[in-house]
């Protein structure tokens, strides 16, 4: 088999079993492996520590399948799909939603695999050379596991670009039409556009945090800051909100928005399209207030890279938001970004309620649900963090 051969003292992260081995850690290739091919990680000694998917054109050189000697064939992505499809049959989530992450990356031992269910379609997106190499194979195994008849493909992700791969869009399996399934979360439903909805189609991670500003909702006025087709938006006038706005600067987001206020008999939720960086502004600017705000910006930061830059967007939002809230208003406010830890976001959060010269508290924090496992072993698959916050009455 082909072989990487480390660097001496390169193998303590994988001997820590993190999954991803870097282009500078590689000593020397043995062999010639093809993008995706199987090769074995050995450390300078000649120890095995892995068996991988080549990635030559990423920096991320390999991402690990097992740690192990092992084929790496059609049953190892039976067997690892069917594992990660069995774990979400017992979830809570199960019996509130019809659209559950199956497959959640490196977390289900399936680097650069995503696999998300709406009602009977699968929606695959593969982010990495390995996954790539084994597309059928992997369509297969989500379609036999999950008994679904029709199986999207959304491999459209910046990270690709990464990888060297061209984006992928289409149907694998099961009829092309409709490209526009109506999903349940928590008693709303949504449509969800799979061919151009944002990720492979709906947020499904802010399944709990929607609930949960449902729940905080009542008597309020909301503002819903990036509301794309109205998740947050939708749940604060199912919870009873006085008033709810939502802004996106996504027209064609907010065309599905109002659909979804149709579908679910809420037509009093004033929808705006616009930048909300100058939306902010420009209600401090008229003296409007809420009770309760919500941020669910996009990636600020995919990358460590941009770290400066997003802290400052971050912090911009989070300063203008406490500015615009009651005294007792909630802030619910989230970070996706990978290279945001959940620490810095805290600490950006607390420098804009300084600079708002606001007194608030952390009342929680919040992640995904419990269908976006994140592997110990895998930080950088905690990428959406948030926190609950309540200006001091
Ligand atoms: N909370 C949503 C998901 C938000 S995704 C849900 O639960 O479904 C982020 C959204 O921010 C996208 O819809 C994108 O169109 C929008 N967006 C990006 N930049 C923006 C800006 N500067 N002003 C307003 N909206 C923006």
């Amino acid at each position: 088999m082909h072989k990487l051969i480390l660097k001496p003292g390169r193998e303590k992260s994988l001997k820590r079993r993190h999954p991803w081995v870097f282009s500078g850690a590689v000593a020397r290739v043995h062999g010639s492996p093809a993008p995706g091919d199987t090769v074995e990680v050995r450390a300078a000694s000649g120890e095995l520590l892995a068996v991988a998917a080549y990635s030559p054109r990423s920096r991320i050189v390999a991402r690990v399948w097992d740690w192990k000697e092992r084929a790496i064939d059609p049953a190892f992505f039976g067997e690892r799909v069917e594992r990660a499809v069995d774990q979400r049959r017992t979830l809570a989530e199960t019996g509130r939603t019809d659209a559950l992450r199956l497959v959640n990356g490196e977390s289900d031992g399936l680097p650069g695999v995503v696999a998300d269910r709406y009602g009977g379609t699968i929606v695959m997106q593969l982010n990495s050379a390995g996954a790539e190499r084994w597309r059928e194979t992997i369509a297969e195994a989500l379609l036999a596991a999950s008994g679904a008849a029709r199986l999207w493909e959304r491999s459209d992700a910046e990270v690709r670009q990464l990888e060297g791969l061209e984006p992928v869009l289409g149907v694998l399996r099961g009829p092309k039409e409709p490209d526009r399934v109506v999903i349940t979360e928590n008693g709303l439903q949504f449509e969800v556009d799979l061919a151009r909805g944002h990720k492979t189609g709906f947020y499904i991670d802010q399944r709990d945090n929607r609930r949960l500003v449902r729940e905080l909702a009542a008597g309020r006025e909301v503002l819903d800051g990036f509301c794309y087709t109205g998740g947050f938006a939708l749940n604060a006038a199912a919870g009873a909100a006085r008033s709810v706005t939502a802004a996106d600067s996504s027209a064609e987001a907010l065309e599905l928005a109002r659909r979804n206020a149709n579908l679910n008999s809420q037509p009093a939720v004033t929808w705006l399209e616009g930048d909300i960086f100058q939306l902010l502004r420009k209600f401090r600017d008229e003296g409007r207030t809420f009770d309760l705000v919500v941020l669910d910006p996009p990636k600020f930061a995919p990358t460590a890279a941009h770290v400066t830059k997003a802290a400052r967007a971050y912090k911009d939002i989070n300063l203008l938001a406490f500015k615009l809230l009651r005294p007792g208003g909630f802030l619910v406010t989230f970070s996706c970004s990978g290279g945001v830890s959940a620490d810095l976001f805290q600490k950006i959060v607390a420098g804009s309620a300084l600079d708002a010269g606001v007194q608030a508290q952390i009342i929680r924090r919040l992640g995904p649900g419990t269908d976006h496992p994140v592997a110990l072993n895998f930080p950088e698959g905690d990428y959406l963090k948030g926190l609950l916050c309540r200006l001091a009455g």
